[in-house]
């Protein structure tokens, strides 16, 4: 929050916040923040831009709480002891070996900086993965928010909660990914954020994925991206022969 008492009206703040909740209140002449954008991502914090230092750091009671743990990436979990919005082997690239063979990774990964997302539509499109029988990661923070894992509801007490980004993330058969990504086109046009789909699989011997010819069928453009995070994944898994 700003203390109205110490601004002195510099504007410096008001580009700093991702979400645009900041502005500048003419009469008053000093900055406020619109409680409902804001996402408490903690940059106009961590910027220290405010010459006076009229941001303070607040302590929000639940639901409001779940907007820092999804929003501010130097804040952990409680549930999943993790930073950020996903698992650790979201960030590791599977180095457990959650996916077997004919298995792929399926993640929604909800919001943007200058977008965010309500978990009402993080349901929604949680919800209609589960209608496709895909397993929802059991470390996964929204999971965490779920109440029902079989049909992906969540908490009714967050669902009017705005996070700047969250990362549905799910297991399913690659024979099912079809059925996912027909039941997603259906369910994007009901939201009014943004997602993006990632599809992970093991490659088999010659280089080629399972999920290839699935996506191919669908006209779903395919772009093959490796990443590699070095030094912060640890084997923990022998590959099936
Ligand atoms: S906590 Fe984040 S969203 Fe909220 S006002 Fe500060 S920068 Fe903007
Ligand atoms: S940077 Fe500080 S003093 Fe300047 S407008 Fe923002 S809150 Fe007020």
């Amino acid at each position: 929050m700003i203390i109205n008492e110490d601004c002195i009206g510099c504007r410096l703040c008001v580009p700093y916040c991702p979400m645009g909740a900041i502005s500048m209140d003419r009469a008053a002449k000093v900055a406020k923040i619109d409680q409902d954008e804001c996402v408490e991502c903690g940059v106009c914090l961590r910027a220290e831009i405010c010459p006076v230092d009229a941001f303070v750091e607040e302590v929000h009671d639940w639901p409001r709480s779940v907007r820092v743990a999804f929003s501010n990436p130097l804040v952990v979990h409680k549930e999943t002891r993790v930073p950020g919005r996903g698992t650790e082997e979201a960030k590791t690239t599977d180095v457990t070996g959650r996916f077997k063979r004919g298995f792929a990774g399926v993640t929604a990964e909800m919001g943007r900086p200058g977008i965010g997302v309500k978990f009402y539509d993080v349901e929604k499109i949680a919800q209609a993965m589960a209608k496709t029988g895909v397993e929802f990661a059991g470390d996964n923070p929204v999971t965490h928010l779920m109440v029902d894992k079989s049909t992906g509801k969540i908490n009714s007490e967050v669902l009017n909660e705005k996070v700047c980004s969250a990362m549905i993330e799910s297991i399913t058969k690659v024979d099912n990914i079809p059925a996912v990504i027909k039941a997603l086109r259906e369910a994007a046009a009901q939201i009014e954020s943004v997602f993006t789909l990632t599809i992970s699989t093991k490659l088999e011997a010659d280089g080629s994925a399972l999920c290839e010819k699935p996506l191919e069928e669908l006209k779903v453009p395919l772009y093959i991206n490796g990443k590699v995070n070095v030094g912060l994944g640890r084997p923990l898994f022998k590959e099936e022969s």
